[in-house]
């Protein structure tokens, strides 16, 4: 019987399963090395782009007037070129929805889509490969079954990789560098082909049981049955209530009731699947208890100090709360015990206001590790409901008393890009979106790396909210110079307040009007020793100076309608002389046309084939909004 447990079996046709465990058990097993084998692949990718920024910097310290992103040799030539391919493949997002209900329906970018399909290539190969009996097969009579065994082995394989998926202590974030919340939407994805495969595996046996006029009588004599059918509704549940919109109507419901659910269906499946196939519901319970073990040690060890090195603290920490104008708040904590990454994120909790809920944002500056007593964090929170509204009311309240807030958290979480390899960075930001561009920007002008210009676009509704970052750009310009690098900061009100407060629609003429550098800083007068000019698309060969930077960092307030992505991006990658990042951080709106129109641009100037123009690598963050 290969090892078959008769009771889980319930009294299935034994003959027919055991005919067909040993493929679908080699077919489950392809599926995972298949995943390990990807796996693999963004690994090595990702030590080649760690390898790369090393040597680009190394190349930067040892030649100062080098571009070390311009590829020199054959090899790093043809791998510009494949990334700079894919990178046009995959970027767009051409059609998106910004209406409160039809945003949950945008299409994902080209790339999601080419990842799916080439997932649902393989899924459909597992399922269909062999499976379809002809009537002079001698196993004809079990041609459902085969079917329904099969997509039965099929569905059982993937849910380990949905557990894996959910996992913010993961081992695919160990391995390929890509965050917990960047791959969530494969975890929905999976989930919803699991549906599908899921559907393949019971019609098929319904099917035969229909034909035999057997399915009441199968239904009462296999509880294997019954708990199947329990596995199938919960994961339909589970689709439906994690669609977008219901996740947004309530958030900690949803996930309380995910939770709740996901454990339901892992004691459903156990009592469904044979017991040959339940290492796929262990696998499961390690990911997920793996996880949880590790992010209650973490979390406990952050709120106690443990790992501070510090003397005796109270547990947590202490917060103050500042109203800013535009329904802004301003969290800070002084002298914090640990450090982070320019564009990492921590969950926060304030206990007094809200006990259960836990809550991602952004830290909103640089750490600063060499501080004595700790660095300084901040976060700039948007009210829009719930807990972020009680922060702000309890920021106008405290407004006046000082009176401080006990803070958990959890993080630093998220693993940001590291732009330091890069010729030429453009930063674009809508509102508060400012707290992921500006500490990535605040980071970058602080050392010397292989970046020589900095633009920065920030989009702002009105001058006043200016006011959550003016120190801090102010300061970056003046910092800039130290360390040989130019920042050209542009903040865009798009809606002037005054008498009527108007809506400023005619970009030109306002830009004209209204623009005013706030500040200039004179570049460092060492740098510029040669004069030429040089166009993007000139041979690396030729020596390079920084003479063609702009002379001046500098900060301007132009009032205008929102500037378009190509006014924004394109001067930036047509004065770069080697690699280009650009990083936007808004809503589904510009990020989506920020995807689309770079893929464009790099197609449209044929991008590392043999033009000469140099690669634009691109990151968007949306905040999950
Ligand atoms: C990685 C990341 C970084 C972020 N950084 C910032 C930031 O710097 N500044 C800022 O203003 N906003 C930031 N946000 C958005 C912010 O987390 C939500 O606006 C906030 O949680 C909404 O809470 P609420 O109580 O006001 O609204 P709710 O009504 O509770 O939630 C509104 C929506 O916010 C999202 N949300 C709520 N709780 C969570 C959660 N625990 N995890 C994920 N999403 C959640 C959901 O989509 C939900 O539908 C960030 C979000 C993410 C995912």
């Amino acid at each position: 019987m290969d090892g078959m447990d008769m009771a889980s079996m319930g009294g299935m046709d034994m003959g027919s399963q055991s005919l067909f465990v040993s493929t679908n058990q080699a077919i489950a097993r392809g599926y995972w090395y298949g995943i390990a084998g990807i796996t693999g692949l963004l690994t090595i990718i990702r030590l080649v782009s760690i390898a790369q920024t090393r040597h680009r910097l190394k190349r930067q310290e040892r030649d100062p007037h080098c571009v070390p992103s311009r590829p020199r040799s054959f090899f790093s030539q043809a791998y510009a070129t494949a990334t700079a391919t894919i990178r046009e493949l995959s970027y767009a997002q051409p059609v998106y929805f910004t209406g409160r209900i039809s945003k949950y329906f945008s299409p994902l970018p080209v790339g999601k889509w080419l990842v799916l399909a080439a997932y649902w290539t393989a899924i459909l190969i597992f399922l269909w490969s062999n499976t379809i009996l002809k009537p002079k097969d001698a196993m004809y009579a079990y041609k459902w079954e085969k079917v329904g065994f099969r997509a039965a082995w099929v569905t059982i394989a993937q849910i380990p990789f949905i557990y894996l998926l959910s996992m913010k202590f993961s081992p695919l974030t160990f391995l390929t560098g890509t965050s917990y919340e960047r791959i969530n939407w494969l975890h929905r994805w999976t989930a919803r082909t699991v549906f599908l495969t899921a559907i393949v595996h019971w019609s098929f046996f319904l099917h035969e049981w229909w034909l035999a006029d057997f399915v009441a009588l199968e239904i009462k004599m296999m509880p294997m049955v019954r708990y199947g059918f329990g596995a199938f509704g919960t994961i339909t549940w589970m689709i439906l209530s994690g669609f977008g919109f219901f996740r947004a109507v309530s958030y900690e419901i949803f996930v309380a009731q995910h939770i709740a659910a996901a454990g339901v269906l892992l004691w459903l499946l156990f009592c469904h699947v044979p017991a040959y196939a339940r290492w796929n519901v262990w696998l499961s319970v390690a990911f997920i208890a793996f996880d949880w073990s590790m992010r209650i040690v973490w979390n406990t060890l952050r709120n106690t100090h443990l790992l501070g090195g510090s003397k005796m603290r109270a547990p947590g920490y202490s917060a103050r709360l500042e109203a800013l104008p535009g329904d802004m708040v301003r969290l800070t904590i002084s002298g914090t015990d640990f450090s982070w990454k320019a564009g990492q994120h921590l969950y926060l909790t304030i206990p007094r206001l809200r006990p259960l809920e836990l809550h991602p944002f952004t830290l909103a500056n640089a750490s600063e590790a060499s501080k004595e007593g700790g660095s300084d964090l901040t976060m700039l929170v948007k009210a829009r409901s719930g807990f972020s509204k009680s922060l702000h009311k309890a920021a106008l309240k405290s407004q006046d008393t000082g009176r401080t807030y006990r803070a958990l958290l959890s993080g630093p979480w998220g693993v940001p890009p590291d732009l330091r390899s890069y010729e030429t960075v453009v930063f674009i930001g809508c509102s508060s979106g400012a707290s992921f561009v500006v500490p990535l920007l605040q980071e970058l002008a602080s050392k010397r790396t292989c970046v020589r210009r900095i633009t920065l676009h920030w989009i702002i509704r009105h001058g006043e909210h200016l006011g959550w970052y003016e120190d801090t750009l102010t300061s970056i310009v003046e910092s800039a110079r130290a360390c040989g690098v130019s920042v050209q900061i542009t903040v865009h009100v798009t809606q002037v307040l005054g008498a009527g407060s108007s809506v400023v629609t005619d970009d030109m003429e306002l830009k004209e009007a209204a623009s005013h550098p706030v500040m200039e800083v004179e570049s460092r007068s060492d740098q510029s020793s040669s004069s030429a000019s040089m166009s993007s698309a000139e041979d690396e060969k030729t020596p390079l100076s920084r003479a063609h930077l702009p002379r001046t960092s500098s900060l301007t307030v132009a009032n205008s309608s929102r500037p378009t992505v190509e006014a924004m991006i394109r001067p930036a990658v047509e004065g770069a002389l080697g690699e280009t990042a650009v990083v936007v951080c808004g809503g589904l709106s510009i990020t989506a046309q920020a995807r689309t129109f770079v893929a464009a641009l790099s197609d449209e100037r044929a991008v590392h084939k043999g033009t000469g123009a140099q690669g634009i690598f691109l990151f968007t963050e949306t905040y999950g909004w």
